[in-house]
């Protein structure tokens, strides 16, 4: 573990690390990858190489297929180096809204498909003996406000109708009371890294060939649909799967005004108050998960949320973290944090996952996005789905999840396009500024937003200061990227994009850095 020594971990404010890094990805010792030097041809392309494409490529070289995986930066960087991985079908309040939204029936496939991924989650750790902190604990959905006794008390009525097995209880195993709590029975957490390696060594044993600092821009879909990467090589597939998060290639589905990209943030603390049994989350706002987690052999906690739509926040990203720290301060004895970190995910009009064909037409080129932050069970899903479409056979869950199913009747999406259409509002919004901020006033792990040869420019100065400039203009549709001094990088109020200081990108939908400025 390279950020954590004991009593030596670099402190901000309130004791929180000074850079985020995630627990995750520090603790697993990552083999690297070539990157694609040729034009290959392979059966099936997956772009992405997070829980979503692992497993499909693990499932998918299981049939004998012919599979290559590609990875525009490093393996399990993305969202999935960056989550709570909690494996649970319980995703806050949702079986309520699913049964009033599309009916009893889809409700039962949404939780059914859910529930399906987190025993197939477990039955391969057991298969595999994969040593990942795999561990079985009840959830629990917990209130601490009035109002949301009742939205609870709905919700367990749903689980009676879709016979999930659970039960409201009244305390908790945690050091503050609760107003109510809905629990199901039976979930999981595990070591999402150490799982997905294992799975990845099997995908090499299997011929999957995996290459990193592999960009995917562009499909050419053609009867062999073909990849096009960053250094103008081809992939040509007869099948090509966008486990990428965002689609890099829309198809004409549409994707940027269907969903939207919010954050949320993690701490790993030691408290002096151990959680031993379950694992937690909260019904109102602001979000408030907790789980524990082993580090060293020492039992930590892991408490996560305060959720934001990218790139948008009526506060410094910083402050995100203090609140977490707050919260585990109010409510526990807070010892040590080594690690914070924060990531993203995509919700949905309906808040189910679309998952399956990029548009009705192209038959050949699958999506699977906007898991809402419960991806863990959601992406598992998603590769059983496709393996099941791709060998053709018959998925119980494909109608439901497809991309391309009836979203009209569902009532929140006029809620949700009241939410999207600040698009427009940050598309011009800065466009005619010229900030006239001083470079030469920035401080060391500083940025500002300034004029650079008439340019609106983005300027961070590194902690060696060295001066890094960037054109703010997204490389997506032209939005003006946002600092975030939490994470070091430029975000995207419009669709989620994110880059690094120096204007590569982090996450999609951009496929193309920002453009590097300099100083005349
Ligand atoms: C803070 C937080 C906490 C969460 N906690 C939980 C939890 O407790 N339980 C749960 O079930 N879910 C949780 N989730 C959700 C879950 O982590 C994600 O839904 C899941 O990890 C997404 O996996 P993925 O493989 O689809 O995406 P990713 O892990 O993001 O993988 C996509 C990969 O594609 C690569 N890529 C992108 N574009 C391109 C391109 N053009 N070319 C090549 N490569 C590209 C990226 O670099 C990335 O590595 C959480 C999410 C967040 C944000």
């Amino acid at each position: 573990m390279k950020n954590y020594v004991e009593g030596v971990t670099i402190m901000t404010q309130q004791g929180l690390p000074k850079q985020s890094t995630s627990y995750w990805r520090d603790s697993v010792a990552l083999q690297e990858f070539p990157k694609l030097q040729e034009k290959i041809k392979v059966d099936v392309g997956i772009v992405g190489a997070g829980m979503t494409g692992i497993t499909t490529a693990y499932l998918l070289a299981k049939q004998g297929l012919d599979v290559c995986l590609i990875e525009g930066n490093t393996i399990m960087n993305g969202t999935t180096g960056h989550t709570t991985a909690k494996i649970t079908a319980q995703h806050g309040l949702i079986y309520d809204e699913l049964i009033s939204h599309f009916g009893i029936e889809h409700a039962q496939l949404y939780y059914e498909a859910n529930n399906r991924a987190k025993n197939f989650i477990k039955q391969l750790v057991n298969e595999h003996k994969i040593d990942c902190q795999f561990t079985n604990e009840d959830a629990f959905l917990y209130t601490k406000s009035n109002e949301y006794v009742q939205k609870l008390e709905n919700e367990y009525k749903a689980y009676e109708k879709l016979n999930i097995d659970g039960s409201l209880v009244d305390t908790v195993n945690l050091p503050f009371s609760v107003k109510s709590a809905l629990k199901m029975k039976n979930q999981a957490y595990f070591h999402p890294i150490e799982y997905l390696n294992v799975l990845l060594n099997e995908c090499k044993e299997n011929g999957v060939q995996i290459y990193e600092q592999t960009r995917a821009l562009n499909v050419e879909y053609t009867k062999h649909p073909t990849i096009i990467t960053e250094d103008d090589h081809r992939i040509i597939c007869r099948y090509v799967i966008q486990a990428s998060h965002y689609p890099f290639y829309d198809g004409t589905g549409f994707y940027p005004v269907k969903m939207y990209a919010d954050r949320a943030y993690i701490i790993a603390a030691k408290t002096k108050e151990k959680v031993t049994t379950g694992m937690y989350i909260n019904a109102e706002t602001p979000t408030r998960s907790i789980r524990p987690i082993t580090i060293d052999g020492e039992e930590f906690l892991l408490f996560a949320g305060e959720s934001h739509k990218t790139g948008q926040s009526d506060k410094p990203m910083m402050a995100h973290y203090n609140a977490l720290y707050d919260f585990a301060n109010k409510n526990f004895t807070v010892e040590q944090i080594p690690y914070r970190w924060s990531a993203q995910d995509l919700v949905t009009l309906d808040k189910v996952p679309y998952v399956g064909r990029v548009t009705k037409a192209q038959h050949n080129v699958f999506v699977a996005t906007g898991f809402r932050k419960w991806g863990m069970t959601n992406s598992t899903n998603a590769a059983l789905i496709f393996r099941d479409l791709i060998m053709d056979q018959e998925n119980p869950y494909a109608e439901f999840f497809s991309p391309s199913r009836n979203i009209k009747a569902n009532p929140s999406i006029k809620k949700f396009v009241t939410y999207n259409t600040d698009v427009a509002k940050h598309l011009i919004k800065g466009k005619l500024e010229r900030p006239q901020e001083e470079i030469e006033h920035l401080q060391p792990n500083e940025a500002c937003v300034t004029t650079v040869n008439g340019e609106r420019a983005g300027v961070y100065k590194d902690t060696d200061g060295k001066i890094h400039i960037v054109d703010t203009t997204c490389s997506h549709m032209g939005c003006e990227v946002q600092w975030n001094n939490a994470e070091n990088t430029w975000d995207c109020p419009c669709h989620g994009s994110r880059y690094t200081y120096t204007g590569n990108v982090l996450n999609g939908p951009a496929v193309k850095p920002l453009n590097k400025l300099e100083l005349s």
